[in-house]
């Protein structure tokens, strides 16, 4: 098996990677619709048990919405409607009946869950309300589908929150940006945060927080989001309180959403012409043992793998002894390398005799001897150091793939060829964005929200006075 090469054809490389990765099972049936595979998920699931953890952590319940979202509770907002129009699938008819009151599957769950917060609170003891589902989402969206990257269908988390005050919404906006960035730094992400132009912002929203990501091919991905609502549900769907001070008010609100996207960002920023790595701590099967013998050594072999399997299970590693008998060692260590498993151990009758294992890395492939008894030790230590290894070469990715050009006909040259985030002085016309999005397809994606920064010339597109740096990128 030969992957595509990665730096140069990218889509081709994440393609093949995802399948014989068995992360996704491409011959699918509906288009835009994944059959995520039992490897694929236990990723997805490592990610869920990590976020769930912090959502509740951070007095966040989790609850449960109708996939089926009545017409007119999508129309209460108007300006949510329009954003969300063109990608909505509709139940209309069942059986040979057609319904009454058409139904949308849900492209996000704001209308319908704030429908029932109107009943749920009442008084500034039921704030702040922190609720998050776990659900599938649909939108037919009109651009070329591809697995985990861009789907009418994925799996995600949606966070929703009612505050008393436009400060605590505020707050509670910091707060998921903390959460989320609990998940990345485990998934050893590197990306830009960046609050998107007012045009772009998510329908319904006062303003909309992204987290975009450098892929090899120079497209971004969005991997999260977060948005302050303010006011605007609340007014629309009628959700008040009673205040301390007796007086009834519209609640603030804050909504966030991570979906099954992030799998394509770790796939993409981590993996190499071998296939997957997976980052450690997020890694389903963190270490994998792979027996060696020859026929007549196998019990002994596979009694001392089991035995390590036993001690490595005990520290809290994650481990699996792949003991399939018919596939060679070398087989076997080709497939776990697609795959990604962070740290091969590799087991035979010299290793028993020497009271020792070989631990290989997947990210340098390094062969490390290691005694027996140091081995749970030894493997934590070396998962500490391919967590660090990969964080600090996303980093450099992103690092490596911001541009400063200083005029728009480099912006045009470098956004029609090697791509990336382009850093530029921007007039904040949406007119100027559009000119960019004609001439090279990419958008503006808007200022960073980590770190200040203040515009030092003209506009690069059309020499006004410049009011923001924004970032200009293709996003898958
Ligand atoms: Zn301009």
């Amino acid at each position: 098996m030969k992957l595509p090469d990665k730096e140069k054809e990218f889509l081709q490389w994440y393609t093949a990677v995802i399948e014989y990765a068995n992360i996704v099972d491409k011959r699918s049936p509906v288009k835009g619709s994944n059959v995520i595979m039992p490897y694929g998920y236990s990723i997805w699931e490592s990610i869920v048990a990590k976020l769930d953890g912090e959502l509740k952590a951070t007095g966040h319940k989790n609850a449960y919405f109708p996939l089926f979202i009545p017409e007119d509770y999508l129309e209460k907002e108007a300006e949510h409607f329009e954003g969300f129009i063109p990608e909505v699938a509709w139940v209309t008819r069942a059986g040979d009946r057609e319904l009454d009151r058409k139904l949308a599957l849900r492209p996000t769950s704001e209308t319908i869950m704030y429908e029932m917060f109107r009943l749920w609170i009442r008084s500034h003891g039921d704030l702040p309300l922190k609720i998050n589902q776990w659900c599938n989402i649909i939108r037919f969206d009109t651009k070329e589908t591809k697995p985990l990257l861009r789907d009418r269908e994925f799996l995600w988390s949606e966070g929703h929150t009612c505050h008393s005050t436009a400060k605590e919404a505020e707050e509670q906006v910091r707060e998921s940006m903390e959460l989320y960035e609990a998940v990345y730094r485990e998934s050893c992400m590197s990306y830009l945060i960046v609050r998107r132009p007012k045009y772009d912002t998510f329908a319904g929203a006062i303003y909309s927080i992204a987290y975009d990501c450098p892929l090899p091919d120079g497209r971004t991905l969005q991997i999260g989001t977060t948005h302050n609502l303010g006011q605007g549900f609340s007014k629309a769907f009628n959700i008040t309180f009673q205040d301390k001070d007796k007086k009834n008010k519209n609640v603030y609100q804050t909504c966030y959403g991570l979906s099954t996207r992030l799998i394509a960002a770790i796939v993409g920023m981590h993996g190499d012409e071998k296939g997957l790595i997976i980052p450690p701590y997020i890694a389903p099967i963190q270490i994998v043992i792979v027996p060696i013998y020859q026929k007549e050594q196998r019990e002994e072999v596979i009694k001392a793998s089991e035995k390590m399997l036993k001690k490595l299970l005990k520290a809290g590693l994650k481990v699996e002894l792949d003991k399939r008998e018919g596939y060679t060692p070398g087989w076997k260590f080709n497939e776990w390398e697609v795959r990604g498993v962070p740290i091969r151990l590799e087991l035979g009758p010299r290793d028993i005799e020497n009271d020792q294992v070989v631990l290989v890395r997947r990210d340098t492939g390094e062969k490390i001897s290691v005694p027996m008894k140091d081995t749970a030790k030894k493997a934590e230590k070396i998962l500490e150091e391919i967590h660090d290894f990969l964080q600090k070469r996303a980093d450099k990715l992103l690092e490596d793939s911001i541009s400063h050009p200083k005029d728009y006909k480099e912006l045009v040259n470098i956004q029609k060829t090697k791509r990336g985030f382009s850093r530029v002085n921007w007039c904040g016309d949406e007119a100027c964005a559009e000119k960019v999005k004609d001439d090279t397809g990419a958008d503006v994606r808007g200022t960073r929200e980590d770190k200040k920064e203040k515009p030092d010339g003209v506009c690069i597109i059309c020499g006004t006075k410049a009011k923001e740096v924004v970032y200009i990128a293709s996003a898958y």
